[in-house]
């Protein structure tokens, strides 16, 4: 790997409390949780950082637990924690089903929940999940901590509201009422990157969150909206059209996601009749 040989500072904080001061004092600095993404960067040569932050053995980042009605998640919780709990798969079902499509085992084991959130790719997997969830993302820094709702958190392509000095330690999940739903659609069963992919929840008032049709996760307001009204599921299927702007990439084209999101949406629908 080109890494190997190029001057890399890893930094290796034995506490959350070090960690954050180390952002603080010794940045900027990198943070390297499960790697997944980072050692592709760096192998590619498509990243310019040198010096990085390891987290990944920083325990108090680590576990899924309930807090009354909420379910928090560490930004450590890799996707076979994710997959092998048993309240993510009773509380929140349609995370195990995302988490269970990512990458394959070998990604499973080792590629957090934090790092999908942090990296922002508008293909991530979780992410529509988290939005359909109405999720909360915990930051934090030193002497701080703020919780950003899901939706607020990204501000642009791969971009989002964390400060350089702030790592991302959980997610919080309120309870979610309603039949939930999840959909990827990709090349392939495993190893492969969303076309598009849709989480949803039906309830009174529908959630739905598609992701790979817009420079960041979206949220379909207008169709769920539609739906929440009462309107048919073809008048739904044209408003989505409006909250999506899909582009043409080397995975697919912005006619075909447009075309796959309208006939997720359906499926939505009935499955959940
Ligand atoms: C073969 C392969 C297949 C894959 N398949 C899929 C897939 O199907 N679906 C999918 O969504 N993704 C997929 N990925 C991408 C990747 O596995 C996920 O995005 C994973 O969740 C990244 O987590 P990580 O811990 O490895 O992050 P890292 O690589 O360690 O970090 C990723 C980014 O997040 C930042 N970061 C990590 N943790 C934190 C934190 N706690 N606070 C602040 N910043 C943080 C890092 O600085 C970096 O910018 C795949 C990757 C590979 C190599």
């Amino acid at each position: 790997m080109r890494s190997a040989v190029s001057p890399l500072v890893l930094l290796q904080p034995r506490s959350l409390r070090d960690a954050l001061r180390m952002l603080r004092d010794e940045g900027p600095l990198t943070p390297l949780a499960g790697c997944t993404d980072l050692y592709v960067a760096l192998n590619l040569g498509a990243l310019a950082d040198r010096r990085f932050l390891n987290i990944w053995g920083l325990d108090a980042l680590r576990g899924i637990e309930r807090r009354g009605d909420v379910l928090r998640i560490g930004a450590l919780t890799t996707y076979s924690g994710l997959i092998r709990s048993v309240e993510v798969r009773r509380r929140l079902p349609m995370l195990a089903a995302a988490s269970r499509e990512i990458g394959a085992v070998q990604v499973q084991n080792r590629g957090t929940i934090g790092g999908n959130i942090a990296n922002g790719s508008p293909a991530g997997d979780t992410l529509p999940v988290l939005a359909a969830a109405d999720a909360l993302v915990e930051l934090r820094g030193v002497d701080w901590t703020r919780k950003i709702p899901f939706a607020d958190f990204y501000s642009g392509y791969r971009a989002s509201v964390r400060r350089p000095d702030e790592l991302i330690t959980a997610v919080e999940v309120p309870r979610v009422e309603g039949a939930q739903w999840f959909r990827k659609v990709g090349t392939r069963a495993a190893q492969s990157i969303s076309k598009v992919v849709m989480a949803a929840v039906r309830a009174e008032q529908p959630r739905i969150a598609l992701g790979s049709v817009a420079p960041t996760v979206v949220r379909a307001r207008r169709a769920e909206d539609a739906l929440a009204s009462g309107a048919p599921i073809d008048e739904a299927q044209r408003l989505l059209q409006e909250d999506i702007s899909p582009i043409d990439d080397i995975r697919s084209t912005a006619a075909y996601r447009r075309e796959v999101a309208a006939r997720l949406l359906a499926q939505f629908w009935r499955d959940t009749r």
